[in-house]
């Protein structure tokens, strides 16, 4: 047996062994170990190269978090009736910083989903090069049909119980599915209230308020200025490409702004009844009509086709059965899976550019990348969204406010450097495309291996 032989065989049986301890420890938690999983396939053979990393088991106590709190969040509706619901925060790695990440409310919320999502968070940020440790937090209160109020008193009772755990150096809360500036704007109200400090403790704050421009716009700006650094790279470009995308939440809505700009057609959004696909493709002005109907209407997709005669809706499916050049998957975990993926590259689809977390299972990610599709994982391509947050908090700490093309360039430049870092630590596979699910996964996790081995024993 060669030694290059010997070493795989001796990686395969530390990854079993590893990923069989990890589901021991954390049974049932699919999401979890899927995402435990995805990372160590790249990082335990690396580690079998830098043995310091075993030695002091970086590994095993990046797979624990440093804390989680479990609440009761008992509430009001309007009519008077008690409801409860389970809060969560989970304080996964501060190695680099504060605990950052977003808070998740959505009936799927459980703690497997929270603690992959806070995985994910240490090396996403990681990447981002900014001082930010990780987390992630939620609960599974269903902000859909609910009036204001009963969102805030909500917003309110979640806050009487996180606000003795987040602090701005401690534990910094953003958004995400179910979590937007009315939610951010509730939880900060009450926050101040009970602290007596106004401090920036959340981010994705209004700018009315402590707010950064280009928060809102970030991730998904951020990840096609990623595809577009990917596409260069590979001797291609955005304009003209045909791109689909998923959700119609925060990230798709800028994801598509951005394409737009960048002269790409745009060509579905979706939320969970369905997709829209547009032939002549969703222009500004159409995506307007979007922001407004999601945003401040708080409506369905499907409302879409029935305003634009051109446009169809296709209710109950996923959008990558349409032909395109690009995919953004910007909804949710595992939401495109190996069927989609061979769909995808039937129809010559060049690149998957995770905008969600972990929306690409396992399966049809190894499918893509052994076809030559390139993939980005969402750790590198939708960090931008806690880079800005991390901007948010250095305008917070200096109580100055950037202006919004500063913070744009910032945010490029950033996306830029991830970029480089997955090349550096991301070979090129058979295909010629950049392994970048290797070029993240390590270059984020190399940073965080070395704080925690100069802190010692935390
Ligand atoms: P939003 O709540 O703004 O939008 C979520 C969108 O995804 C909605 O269109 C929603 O449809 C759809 N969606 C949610 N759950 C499902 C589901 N189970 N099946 C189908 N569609 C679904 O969230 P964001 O845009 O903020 O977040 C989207 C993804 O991006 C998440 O994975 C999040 O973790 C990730 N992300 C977000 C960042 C941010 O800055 N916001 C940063 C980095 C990652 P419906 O309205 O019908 O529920």
């Amino acid at each position: 047996m060669s030694a290059a032989n010997s070493q795989d065989t001796l990686s395969n049986k530390k990854l079993h062994s590893f990923l069989s301890w990890v589901e021991e420890k954390n049974p049932g938690e699919i999401e979890f170990i899927q995402a435990v999983r995805e990372l160590s396939e790249v990082v335990i053979p690396y580690i079998q190269e830098n043995p310091r990393y075993e030695k002091m088991k970086i590994l095993d106590r990046m797979v624990e978090p440093e804390r989680i709190i479990i609440f009761r969040v008992p509430w009001m509706d309007d009519k008077g009736n008690y409801h409860v619901n389970r809060g969560y925060r989970v304080q996964m790695n501060s190695a680099l910083g504060p605990y950052k990440g977003g808070l998740r409310f959505h009936p799927s919320v459980n703690l497997s989903i929270l603690k992959f999502l806070a995985f994910e968070q240490t090396f996403k940020n990681s990447l981002t090069t900014l001082p930010l440790g990780s987390g992630k937090g939620g609960s599974d209160f269903d902000p859909k049909a609910k009036s204001d109020a009963e969102v805030m008193r909500f917003c309110q009772s979640f806050m009487t119980e996180l606000s003795r755990h987040i602090g701005s150096s401690s534990d910094v809360p953003a958004g995400d599915i179910g979590v937007g500036t009315r939610e951010i704007g509730y939880m900060f109200g009450h926050y101040r209230r009970l602290i007596n400090r106004f401090e920036g403790v959340f981010t994705g704050k209004s700018l009315k308020w402590g707010g950064s421009y280009i928060r809102p716009e970030a991730t998904g700006y951020g990840c096609v200025y990623f595809s577009d650094e990917v596409l260069s790279h590979h001797q291609n470009g955005l304009a003209g490409k045909e791109a689909i995308i998923s959700g119609s939440g925060n990230v798709a809505q800028y994801t598509a702004e951005k394409l737009i700009e960048l002269k790409a057609k745009v060509l579905t959004l979706s939320d969970s009844q369905g997709y829209i696909y547009d032939p002549d493709g969703i222009d500004t002005e159409k995506l307007s009509f979007v922001k407004d109907l999601k945003n401040l209407r708080r409506g369905r997709i499907r409302e879409d086709a029935e305003k634009y005669p051109r446009s169809q809706f296709v209710a109950g499916r996923r959008p990558w059965e349409v032909p395109c050049d690009l995919a953004y998957p910007s909804a949710t975990q595992n939401e495109l899976n190996l069927e989609d993926a061979k769909e995808l590259l039937k129809n010559k689809c060049l690149g998957v550019f995770e905008g969600a977390n972990m929306p690409v299972t396992l399966e049809a990610t190894s499918y893509l990348q052994e076809h030559g599709v390139i993939f980005a994982p969402g750790k590198a391509s939708n960090a931008g969204g806690v880079a800005t947050s991390g901007l948010e908090m250095s305008q917070n700490s200096q109580r100055l406010s950037w202006k919004r093309e500063e913070v744009d360039k910032y945010l490029r430049s950033i996306m830029i450097n991830i970029h480089k870092e997955c090349v550096l630590y991301g070979p090129r596979t058979h295909k010629g495309v950049v392994n970048y699910l290797r070029g993240a996964n390590i270059a984020g996790f190399v940073k965080v291996a070395e704080a925690m081995l100069e802190q010692g024993l935390t």
